[in-house]
């Protein structure tokens, strides 16, 4: 089991990366309790055509995710309910979650609709401290935004590594990633937005502060799983 020691001032938690959880489908179960529970796609246009934009956890164990054609899905996933994106809504609630999450702590950075970074400065770095914030965040947006609005946590050395964190559990999953235990290739290559056709090159992961190859993830038969990990699933 990995150890970490909970006073001590860990340089490796700088980061504490925010994503949601299936945004555009969590929005829409939050607002349409008749949503809740059943299998949701966020769709542009009612028509099988048309492709998934966003799919409910619900959908996801049906195979349903961005990108997956109407028809496909509908063929997948028995009882599917598509509804048609609203995107004034998705940014209104964005707003709420901005408003909510900085009250916790100041945004480092918003990335994208439904990602955002925090810096950790001083005390926040202790990893029973991060870890409360993390967990006070995800109250905060519990509380003040909706149930059905969740989110994956990563805390980690820089912004890349601790949106490495978010990919590893979801949803709802808080993961503390020291920087001696790096997640193999594949996973960073999906984690930063980059598919698994086109990797990144080792010019872009320089610059994010990491070498490949020069510490492989220290796994195994029998050894422990990497970080701490909470929720998710
Ligand atoms: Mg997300």
């Amino acid at each position: 089991m990995y150890r970490l020691n909970v006073n001590a001032t860990r340089p490796e938690f700088r980061y504490l990366y925010l994503d949601l959880n299936a945004y555009f489908a969590s929005v829409e179960q939050q607002e349409r309790p008749d949503l809740r529970g059943r299998p949701v796609a966020v769709v542009p246009m009612i028509a099988d055509t048309t492709f998934v934009i966003a799919a409910s956890y619900e959908a996801k164990r049906f195979g349903v995710s961005t990108g997956t054609r109407v028809g496909d899905a509908k063929r997948m996933c028995p009882g599917l309910v598509l509804t048609p994106a609203r995107g004034r809504v998705y940014v209104q609630y964005h707003d709420r979650i901005l408003e909510a999450v900085e009250r916790v702590l100041p945004i480092e950075r918003v990335c994208s609709i439904d990602e955002m970074y925090f810096k950790l400065l001083g005390e926040e770095r202790r990893p029973a401290r991060a870890m409360e914030l993390a967990l006070e965040m995800k109250r905060t947006l519990r509380d003040e935004v909706g149930q059905y609005i969740t989110a994956s946590i990563g805390i980690g050395p820089n912004p890349f590594l601790a949106k490495v964190g978010t990919e590893m559990r979801k949803p709802d999953g808080l993961v503390m990633l020291p920087i001696d235990e790096l997640p193999p290739r594949a996973r960073l290559a999906e984690a930063d937005g980059f598919s698994r056709d086109q990797p990144p090159d080792e010019g872009q992961i320089e610059r994010r502060g990491l070498v490949l190859g020069e510490r492989p993830l220290p796994r195994g038969p029998g050894t422990p799983s990497p970080g701490v990990r909470l929720g998710g699933g």
